[in-house]
């Protein structure tokens, strides 16, 4: 008998008929007498419809509101799949966040889990009732609602899976895996039968967003076992966890490197379009200008990212470009101009249209020239560099958005990730 921990995101319980199918997955795994806990996602469209509900309601609104808006869509799917594995005569019973209690940190919209006092939870378990925690959520230390960023139903559940020690967290999607790129993009992507924990969370910090990042490096701290599958495959031909067979059900399992025997210089190619691009044109060269342009942003808790300098010809003035969260663009711009007289520039030029895309591969380690590769097949293609960035993993480079395809494309297939 295993406990598992099994996730099901927004188009995995969109309606009534999907919440019916993701029953008959958890009945499954009750039949063979495994113990569940199941996380849910608000269902698909949900989130987004209540993000903007808040936002209609007001443009400047309070934080602690807007998580109690956006909790509620997996309140429903929680209370709606309890509901239909009720019917199908498994007992089950829905949490809320506050009701284990998961708790985080203050910070709305984006808070951290900092506890989860699962001991309630974990008995009612074993007693063989079938939990159904609605995910994305938990309770702050003033005891109210919070929400952990989008996607953070990924976190949510393998929060839990660490809470309950549980022997494999399960996220199932709608995709049966991590693929070498986002399969939506590039058709001839092919699934990861096992990707380390380094490089997942280099693929989902840089774009993929089939995990959240966060969900990743809590795996990576716990040491989770992760498996990314699909919600739809036929839930009654797939093999019971535990039984003979399972280790045959398509997905990508998320692990530790030493348990990976083959492994690719670049695993895999993320990118991302939500990074804005901010040009400060002639600023002085000379000391202490880096820290008077990044340190009123810091101040701000704006993340800056790539970071390119240009020398002008004379040696005196420098272009610093960098790029932000497209979402924090305004503001930065605000900061940056407000603090125009300490910093010294001339003018300050932004851009929305760039996309960020990465190579990604703990291979890349041990090989020299993936770089120099890379920048002249980009070139090849007329793709010009506005920026580079690198790890001892991956390396990223800073394009116009309207080659966001054609750069993922011709990388993948550089490095031999095209499925035949
Ligand atoms: P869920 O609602 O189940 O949490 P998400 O939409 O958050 O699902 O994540 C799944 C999606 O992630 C896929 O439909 C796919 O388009 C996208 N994705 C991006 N990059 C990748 C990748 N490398 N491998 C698999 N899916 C990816
Ligand atoms: N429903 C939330 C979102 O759309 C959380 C999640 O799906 O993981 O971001
Ligand atoms: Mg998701």
């Amino acid at each position: 008998m295993a406990l598992l921990v099994m996730k099901f995101g927004g188009t995995s319980v969109a309606d009534l008929d999907r919440i019916r199918n993701v029953a008959m997955h958890v009945k499954r795994e009750v039949d063979a007498g495994n113990r569940c806990a199941v996380v849910v996602s608000a269902m698909a469209g949900q989130t987004n419809q209540l993000v903007e509900w808040t936002r209609g309601a007001s443009s400047i609104h309070d934080a602690r509101e807007y998580d109690a808006v956006l909790a509620s869509g997996e309140q429903v799917t929680s209370g709606l799949l309890a509901i239909t594995l009720q019917s199908l005569g498994i007992t089950a019973r829905s949490w809320l966040g506050w009701q284990i209690p998961i708790r985080t940190n203050n910070d709305h919209g984006i808070a951290r889990i900092e506890a989860i006092e699962a001991g309630n939870l974990r008995e009612r378990i074993n007693d063989g009732e079938v939990a159904v925690i609605a995910g994305f959520q938990g309770i702050g230390p003033n005891g109210r609602i919070t929400t952990l960023g989008r996607g953070g139903s990924d976190t949510s559940a393998v929060a839990i899976a660490a809470a309950l020690g549980a022997d494999c967290c399960d996220i199932y999607t709608d995709v049966d895996g991590v693929y070498t790129t986002d399969p939506r993009i590039v058709p001839k992507s092919q699934r990861i039968d096992k990707i380390a924990y380094e490089e997942m969370l280099e693929m989902a910090s840089l774009g993929a967003k089939v995990l959240q990042t966060r969900s990743v490096e809590m795996a990576m701290v716990h040491r989770v076992s992760v498996r990314v599958r699909s919600s739809f495959d036929d839930p009654d031909s797939c093999p019971a966890v535990g039984s003979a067979g399972s280790a045959i059900v398509p997905g990508t399992l998320v692990c530790d490197e030493d348990d990976i025997l083959e492994q690719r210089v670049v695993s895999g190619i993320a990118y991302a379009k939500d990074e804005a691009k901010i040009t400060l044109l002639g600023v002085a060269d000379k000391p202490g200008v880096a820290a008077k342009v990044f340190g009123p942003l810091a101040d701000s808790n704006v993340n800056v990212d790539m970071i390119v300098q240009n020398v002008s010809a004379d040696g005196t003035s420098t272009d610093m470009t960098f790029t932000v969260p497209a979402g924090d663009f305004e503001r930065s711009r605000r900061v940056l101009e407000s603090a125009r007289d300490k910093i010294g520039y001339t003018d300050l030029r932004g851009a929305l249209d760039i996309v960020k895309v990465s190579i990604i591969g703990v291979g890349m380690r041990s090989h020299a020239g993936v770089a120099a590769q890379m920048f002249s097949a980009l070139a090849d293609k007329g793709i010009n560099i506005e920026a580079i960035s690198t790890s001892e993993i991956k390396i990223s480079v800073l394009i116009d958005a309207a080659y966001a395809e054609l750069a993922v494309r011709t990388l993948h297939s550089l490095y031999g990730l095209d499925a035949e």
